[in-house]
């Protein structure tokens, strides 16, 4: 599992420093790699417009699948 960045990311760049993984990349919207999340939050505590939000089980990865637990 992983957190994701919807379409409402304004590219602001907060969430980016704050990624203890390295897990963000620029971008419009801005990416979360799935398969360095662990899903920890920080970014969804500094995003000014709530883009940051962990994936629903199930929901569509980038590139990688992910086992539910
Ligand atoms: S939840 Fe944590 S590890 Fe995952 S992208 Fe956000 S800051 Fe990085
Ligand atoms: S903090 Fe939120 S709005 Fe800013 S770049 Fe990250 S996801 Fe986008």
């Amino acid at each position: 599992m992983s957190y994701l960045i919807l379409e409402e990311c304004i590219a602001c760049g907060a969430c980016l420093p704050e990624c203890p993984e390295g897990a963000i990349s620029e971008g419009t919207p801005y990416k979360i790699d799935p398969r360095l999340c662990t899903e920890c939050g920080a970014c969804a505590e500094v995003c000014p417009v709530d883009a940051c939000r962990p994936a629903a089980p199930g929901e569509k990865m980038n590139n990688t699948k992910q086992g539910n637990f």
